[in-house]
């Protein structure tokens, strides 16, 4: 019998290993940034075409290569950047694995233009699924540009695998954040589908800073620098009030080279203790500087894992660092975040409502959960009061609901399904002295219903009905817009200016209006008519907030995304002193939703404290 093992033909074997190098677009944007970087390169030019699906050319002013270097650059396992095992050790550039090329060569249709200063022409070289389609030598200028076209064209599971244009557009963003990052030296630009979205001249880290992530940064960096005999730690740390939801920009460097690590991560986090509002992010650059003999950077080909070996004195340095800038800052707790802490523990014990089993259930949970309020005529049934039971409650504590039924309030403008005043309920309005509804410390509407108390979270509820109402204008593109008489300008920061021109058609939708202004600002000349009055700005950018943190955390497409998104920031929030009729037309509102018993988010919305649980508490 014939043996039957055979070695891979390189093509397959550079396919196989492409897998873990070349996941998506970004890893290539990111193994081409780490080589222009390690040419030397001042210049950095990085063009994509529909998120680097079509096209991802990178051009740098490097030290280019020779025609036989360049043929050699495509082989695995060929690299400048070590030559023997100790090497490994000391590694200062970013790639040494030799695999990047190969493996983008093996995926993708690559060109190849090349030359270095102190050659008369460079070359040009075409590969192709491993092959290489011609190499011919080509005038060209001094530095490396390579084009790669049709990212998996031979692989198409994997291109089917790949996300929408924002989500991958966010990827690569990310790699060229922190490349563009950790070299200030380097001047970078970004070209998304012909369209400038990062210029960056080359200069001092703060300036890096502020170009890659907007103006408002100028006045919340504050340096952190920290020297031991083991490391050297310096950058910027964000000031605790600009602290924001979403966790993304926070940014590690050891020895320029861009780090996860969760451990370093707490040790920031830690040293802002107090100082946060809860599951609020500082933003930090940090570089660490480290004998390379104290790391292990091999661990995972993508090479942004990394081990230390001590990596509890480098917490307590990390943490000392971060304490100290904060406190050369003057910086002390306050106290006055979103909400007093001690009130709300108070009512929950005294109540002894089990509010944690249900905040924390998360989405998929609340799709499971049988409705057990789901509509009106259950709700109405809550109600239903017998003549008995009047005569019981002798005619001083009946609910009413129905008078807030035609109202048309500002905030609140969801049309309630319950609309027919049934005849029993108009008898309970001819009664004047009703006081059944009132507001527990501005956070809770509580309403005495016919099986006891009902506590209802006024954010929650709101939130709910907006999510309702702006799902159905978003599915209907049917927002009306106020519209302003004094237009307002908005400096956003590339990438979310980015971000939000691919959600251009939801703005529209819920009745945003604006116009684009210079390369990343946006002045807006109207505003969903319904939440006009409030601080059109903040609210803004606090969607676009919301909808980055919703899309880190959850997978739901653009338009629920969008829904939750404008439901959260447009929600009355705790604090909020609500009317009478305020608080009516939100238990009706509420009511007539297709769901009334969570949030968008999964949380709680009303309590009920029945009669004979109240009764336990005297035990009765
Ligand atoms: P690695 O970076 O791990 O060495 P790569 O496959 O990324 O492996 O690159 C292979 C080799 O090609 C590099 O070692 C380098 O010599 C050369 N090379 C790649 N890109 C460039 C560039 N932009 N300028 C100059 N040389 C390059
Ligand atoms: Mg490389």
């Amino acid at each position: 019998m014939l043996d039957i093992i055979q070695l891979l033909p390189d093509a397959i074997a550079n396919q196989i290993a492409a897998g873990e190098v070349v996941q998506r677009p970004a890893s290539v944007v990111k193994e081409l940034l780490e080589n222009a970087v390690d040419a030397r390169s001042t210049r950095i030019a990085v063009r994509i075409k529909e998120a680097g699906k079509h096209l991802i050319q990178i051009t740098d002013n490097g030290i280019g290569m020779s025609a036989t270097d360049a043929r050699m650059s495509f082989e695995r396992h060929a690299t400048s950047k070590i030559r023997r095992s100790e090497d490994l050790f000391s590694i200062r550039t970013m790639g040494f694995r030799g695999e990047a090329l190969a493996s983008i060569g093996a995926v993708a249709q690559v060109e190849m233009k090349t030359k270095r200063a102190e050659d008369e022409i460079g070359t040009c070289i075409s590969v192709e699924g491993s092959e290489v389609v011609v190499q011919e030598p080509a005038s060209c200028p001094d530095g490396t540009s390579i084009c790669v076209k049709n990212l998996f064209f031979n692989v198409p599971a994997r291109r089917n695998f790949l996300k929408s244009n924002p989500v991958e557009t966010r990827h690569i963003i990310d790699e060229f954040q922190r490349v563009a990052l950790a070299h200030p030296e380097i001047s970078f630009t970004f070209l998304q589908n012909d369209l400038e979205v990062y210029n960056l001249s080359s200069g001092k880290l703060s300036h890096r800073i502020v170009g890659l992530f907007g103006k408002q940064y100028q006045e919340q960096l504050i340096p952190c620098k920290e020297d031991t005999s083991h490391i050297q730690v310096q950058g910027y740390i964000g000031k605790p009030e600009n602290a924001k939801r979403t966790k993304g920009e926070q940014f590690f460097f050891v020895n320029d080279r861009y780090i996860k690590n969760h451990y370093l991560n707490h040790a920031v986090q830690n040293a802002y203790e107090g100082l946060l509002p809860d599951d609020c992010h500082p933003f930090y650059v940090l570089f660490i500087e480290i004998d390379p003999k104290h790391i292990d950077i091999n661990v995972h080909p993508t090479k942004t894992e990394i081990k230390f070996d001590d990596e509890r004195t480098m917490y307590a340095i990390i943490r000392a660092a971060v304490k100290q800038a904060l406190g050369a800052h003057n910086i002390t707790p306050s106290l006055d975040f979103d909400q007093d802490v001690n009130f709300h523990a108070i009512t929950t014990s005294a109540l002894n409502f089990n509010r944690e089993s249900g905040s924390d259930r998360n989405y998929s949970q609340f799709k499971t959960t049988p409705r057990e309020y789901s509509n009106t005529a259950h709700w109405e049934k809550m109600f239903e009061i017998s003549k008995k039971e009047i005569s019981d409650y002798s005619g001083g504590e009946i609910p009413d609901f129905s008078q807030s039924q035609n109202n048309d309030q500002e905030a609140i403008t969801f049309e309630s399904a319950a609309n027919e005043k049934s005849a029993f309920q108009e008898k309970l309005v001819s009664n004047e002295n009703v006081q059944t509804i009132f507001q527990l410390h501005q956070q809770y509407i509580a309403s005495q219903i016919k099986s006891g108390l009902m506590l209802v979270d006024q954010q929650a509820a709101h939130e709910r009905i907006l999510y309702e109402k702006y799902k159905a204008v978003l599915e209907k593109k049917s927002g009306a817009s106020q519209q302003f008489l004094f237009p307002q300008t908005v400096s956003l920061n590339p990438a979310d200016f980015a971000l939000v021109m691919e959600l251009e058609p939801e703005f529209k939708a819920l009745g945003f209006l604006f116009n684009i202004f210079g390369k990343t600002d946006i002045v807006i000349n109207g505003i969903p008519a319904d939440i006009a009055g409030s601080d059109e700005k903040n609210l803004f950018e606090g969607l676009i907030e919301q909808f980055k943190k919703n899309k880190s955390e959850l997978s739901i497409d653009r338009r629920e995304n969008m829904a939750r998104s404008m439901a959260k920031r447009a929600a009355i929030k705790p604090g909020q002193k609500l009317s009478t009729e305020e608080m009516r037309t939100i238990i009706d509102q509420l009511f007539a939703c297709s769901n009334p018993n969570y949030s968008p988010h999964g949380k709680v919305i009303f309590y009920i404290l029945g009669m004979d649980k109240i009764a336990g508490f005297f035990n009765r």
